[in-house]
């Protein structure tokens, strides 16, 4: 091959064309191709060679096989064939049916044709000239001994004919047998020719082969010396370039890619040279510069190599270890020079660490990876900067524990409406959890999940949100009341920050709202009835007057409960503020819708009656109310009775102002009260004078007391058992300066109403015991106590004063009261009654059978005596009931051990009846008229002695 390819380079010849196909033979390429196509040539030839030469061997192999066996079968068959024709023979010359005759002979021209084609094949497959002969012998001996077979016998015993036939017979046999022998003779000549055949083939193939095989060893060697060795050179410079060793020698190329390759290696190599020799030199000015950036840092620096050893350190790292000294120098270990554990550690870590110092000091250290696999650390001060931290934590902590401890939910946000800060209230206000509302959340975020926690039951985010955001961009305070879904209230706050951002706080304001509303209810409404209070009903008044003039007609109608004191002081508050309630419920159900009724005081109620057009209309209502509250109200056990009397103002005629309708419907109830109860009246223009009247008598009478123009009428009291008087009940009288006297019925109550009572009744005592001391003994005086005296501390003292002052023994003051001293559940009452007993003085009740429960009080004390109501004797002589209940009354106070004395006696008759009835006392205008005491002896002496003359 090396020998081809120098032809190839000594023929390089001179035309263009030829120099283009050398020069890519030349090439690595073209010389891989050349000793490649050579040795397919050859393996191809050979290869050729060796399957023709085998191919010819087996085709004489299979022709020597084929051919001889089955010439020797054919020959052997035809030997058969003639056999057995000579049989048939044989036979025919026996029989001498003639048809059988004829049959043997046509089976044996059969025969003969068979053994024909036998031979034939047999001489033809043979391939043997020898054997071909042989055949042609034997089927001309057969061909003979047929036609000496088949000649007419003319006398068959002639011996020329059996001789023939036995001679054509054996030639036959011998040729046969020839042309076996031949056959196999010449099969064994062509296997010798096949066998010497292969042999010179397998020579031959051997031969090639080694030819094949040093043609492989001579290309491989041209390869390696050529190829491979340039190759082996040019990858081993290569590699020590790239080690560094930027002079290693480059062998010198060929003309071929490798020469190329080498010479491209060469300029590489010194270009990588020129670049090192500059890197190196930017590098050697950097590192300078950077070692004085290193020292000139505000922050320690030190680079460290892979096996810990400093390779520089700045100053600022030994004064921020002052402990290290010389320690940190280049060459000694990091870990050595650092004594302090945490700094140590510091270093040690891949990730920054902050580190405080024994001397107080905090330190950032920081740490890369260097190159060459140490590190570089960098250490700064942060101590200011810790300390500021702790600062911002400290405030941080205090601000969350303010933030969390205010009562208020609280919400900052920023200019852009993102969540900055939170408090736990908010969240819990808004039945978050909470860590769900976090800061960086929008403001919709943030509503978006108060909204998904059910708080807004049907608004939607979008209003809400909306509505929100007009008063945040309105950009000053405000505050808004939102209703949650579950019915609680929470007011809004937002104030605006300079920064654009906003504070909003929220507060559940539900029970504040609710006690402001029931206040404000309050404020307007009573509390016990529900009922519009005062204030509100002078409101509604209000609004009635103002719409007066266009054709809107009320009236005022000022109601009071009868008796409602009684019932209070009876049954006890709670039945009476059950008895108002019932009350104005029934108020209530008697107005129409337009209709206003209030209460205004304890038993006081107030109503303005819409579209009254006439007096009549208002009157109708009272007269509705009037019986309304005049059925019995059932309360527990209790069947309460009151009622209710009614004064009417109607707005126009009757007044338009507030003030003057209502003084004109209360100056009506008066009326109605002084009336007798139950009952309404309208406002009459002379009411007004009327009350002033009064006003005028309650002036009059402070002014009596002061002028001490009061005087003791009295009246006798007669014993039935003697007919004598046994005393006196002493009956106030009032001189009037202008009027003349006037009757304690009419001043009575109005001194009870202004507490003049206490001291005109005090002075009536102490001047009755002072009279009755002057009295001949035995006569007794009666003093009306009234049950206002009860309330008063001064009763029992005043008294006893008075007994003592004068000198009258206790058993002659008779105390008359009436049932009413005895209501009051809270029995002070009783307890002075009982003491004023135990003084001694005697106590009667008077006006028995006018009260309520008369014959109930009468076992809460032991009287000494009961007073029959002049109201039963009046009609004593024409009412049988009255008779009948005097004389109840009188067997009820004998069989309880009390004398019974009769009032108002002022005829024989009544006396006579009351003597029959067994009454123990009469007192009334048939004895005497009430008389000053300066006509007592008088009167006295007149009286016993008609009692004498009558006895
Ligand atoms: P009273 O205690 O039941 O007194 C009896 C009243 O009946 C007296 O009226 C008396 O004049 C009148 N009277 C007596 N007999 C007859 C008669 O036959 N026919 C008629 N029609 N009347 C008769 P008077 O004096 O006007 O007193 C009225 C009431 O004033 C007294 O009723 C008593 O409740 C009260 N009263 C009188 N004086 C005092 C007093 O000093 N203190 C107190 N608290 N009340 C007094
Ligand atoms: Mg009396
Ligand atoms: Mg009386």
């Amino acid at each position: 091959m090396n020998t081809l390819l120098n032809s190839f380079n000594i023929t390089v010849a001179r035309p263009a064309a030829w120099r283009a196909v050398i020069a890519r033979l030349v090439t690595i390429r073209g010389k891989l191709l050349m000793a490649f196509l050579c040795m397919t040539i050859v393996t191809g030839g050979l290869g050729a060679y060796a399957v023709a030469s085998i191919a010819d061997g087996a085709r004489l192999v299979i022709e020597t096989f084929d051919n001889s066996l089955m010439s020797i079968s054919f020959a052997r068959a035809a030997a058969v064939d003639f056999a057995t024709m000579e049989g048939l023979a044989a036979r025919r010359q026996i029989v001498s049916d003639e048809t059988i005759r004829r049959d043997l002979a046509a089976r044996v021209d059969d025969l003969a044709d068979s053994l024909r084609d036998d031979l034939r094949i047999a001489a033809d497959r043979s391939r043997s000239a020898r054997a071909a002969r042989a055949a042609e012998t034997a089927l001309k001996s057969a061909e003979a001994w047929r036609a000496a077979e088949r000649a007419p016998v003319t006398d068959p015993a002639a011996p020329a004919r059996w001789v023939l036939l036995e001679a054509t017979s054996a030639s036959v046999a011998a040729e046969i047998d020839l042309l076996v022998n031949f056959t196999a003779g010449d099969g064994f000549l062509n296997r010798e020719k096949a066998v010497a055949a292969i042999q010179s083939n397998r020579v031959l193939t051997i031969s090639a082969t080694l030819v094949a095989l040093l043609l492989s060893g001579v290309t491989v060697v041209t390869l390696a010396r050529r190829i491979i060795r340039p190759l082996a050179e040019a990858s081993a410079a290569a590699t020590r370039i790239a080690q560094g060793e930027l002079e290693t020698p480059i062998p010198k190329g060929g003309a071929d890619e490798l020469g190329t390759l080498l010479r491209a290696m060469a300029v590489m190599r010194d270009n990588i040279r020129a670049m090192m020799g500059h890197e190196i030199a930017q590098r050697q000015s950097a590192q300078g510069r950077l070692v004085d950036a290193i020292e000139g840092s505000n922050e320690g620096v030190v680079l460290v190599d892979s096996d810990d050893r400093i390779v520089i350190a700045n100053s600022q790292l030994a004064r921020f270890f002052p402990a290290a000294g010389d320690a940190l120098r280049p060459g000694a270990r990091l870990s050595d020079a650092i004594q302090e554990t945490a700094a140590r550690d510091g270093f040690a870590s891949t990730v920054p660490r902050e580190v405080e110092l024994a001397n107080g000091t905090w330190l950032r250290i920081s740490r890369g990876g260097s190159q060459e696999g140490g590190f570089v650390a960098i250490c700064g001060d942060i101590t200011i900067e810790k300390q500021r931290e702790a600062a911002v934590t400290r405030t941080n902590r205090l601000f969350d524990a303010a933030l969390n401890n205010m009562s208020q939910g609280l919400c900052l946000y920023d200019a852009n409406h993102r969540l900055l800060v939170s408090n736990r209230q908010f969240a819990e206000l808004h039945r978050l959890a909470p860590e769900v509302p976090r800061p960086g959340m929008s403001f919709r975020e943030v509503l978006a999940l108060s909204v998904a926690a059910g708080n807004h039951g049907q608004d939607d985010i979008e209003t809400l949100y909306a509505a929100q955001m007009d008063i945040i961009s309105a950009h000053h305070s405000d505050t808004q009341l939102r209703e949650m879904s579950d019915g609680r209230v929470v007011a809004i706050s937002h104030e605006p920050m300079d920064d654009g951002g906003w504070v909003a706080t929220f507060e559940d304001v539900t029970e504040r709202r609710r006690a402001e509303t029931r206040i404000s209810f309050l404020a307007r409404h009573d509390e016990l009835t529900g009922l519009p209070n005062r204030v509100r009903f002078r409101e509604s008044l209000d609004q009635a007057l103002s719409q007066l003039g266009r054709g809107h007609g009320f009236a005022v109608l000022s109601v009071n409960l009868d008796h409602f004191k009684f019932i209070n002081e009876t049954l006890g508050h709670p039945v009476g503020d059950r008895v108002l309630r019932a009350a104005a419920e029934r108020l209530q159900a008697c107005m129409r819708e337009t209709d206003i009724v209030a209460r205004v005081g304890g038993d006081e109620f107030a109503v303005v009656q819409s579209g009254v057009a006439r007096p009549d209309d208002a009157a109708e209502l009272a007269s509705r109310i009037v019986s309304a509250l005049g059925l019995p109200f059932d309360i527990d056990e209790h069947r309460v009775m009151t009622g209710a009397s009614l004064g009417i103002a109607v707005a126009g005629s009757d007044g338009t102002s507030a003030e003057t309708l209502l003084k004109h419907a209360d100056l009506a109830l008066q009326r109605a009260k002084l009336d007798g109860r139950g009952a309404y009246r309208c406002f009459e223009p002379d009411m007004d004078a009327r009350m002033q009247a009064r006003r005028a008598l309650e002036q009059d009478l402070r002014q009596a007391v002061v002028n001490d123009e009061f005087e003791l009428f009295y009246q006798p009291l007669i014993s039935l058992e003697t007919g004598r008087i046994s005393g006196f009940e002493a009956l106030i009288r009032w001189w009037h300066p202008t009027r003349g006297m006037v009757s304690p019925a009419e001043f009575i109550p109005v001194v009870e109403e202004t507490g003049l009572i206490v001291p005109i009744g005090e002075w009536v005592i102490r001047r009755a015991c002072l009279e009755a001391a002057t009295w001949p003994l035995g006569l007794k005086v009666a003093v009306n106590v009234s049950p206002l005296q009860f309330k008063s501390p001064r009763l029992l003292p005043s008294v006893t004063e008075a007994l003592a002052e004068s000198g009258l023994s206790a058993s002659r003051l008779e105390l008359e009261i009436t049932e009413s001293v005895l209501l009051t559940e809270n029995s002070d009452s009783l307890s002075t009654l009982r003491q004023l007993h135990d003084l001694g003085a005697h106590i009667a009740m008077d006006d028995f059978g006018t009260g309520y429960s008369s014959l109930s009080y009468l076992r809460s004390f032991p009287f000494d005596k009961i007073k029959i109501d002049q109201s039963f004797v009046r009609d004593l002589d024409t009412r049988r009931d009255s008779r009948a209940i005097v004389r109840a009354i009188i067997s009820l106070g004998s069989s309880l051990g009390m004398r019974v004395l009769a009032e108002g006696v002022e005829t024989a008759e009544q006396l006579a009846l009351l003597r029959a009835e067994g009454c123990d006392e009469v007192q009334g205008y048939f004895f005497s008229r009430p008389r000053p005491r300066q006509e007592l002896p008088e009167m006295i002496a007149r009286l016993n002695q008609a009692a004498v003359a009558a006895v």
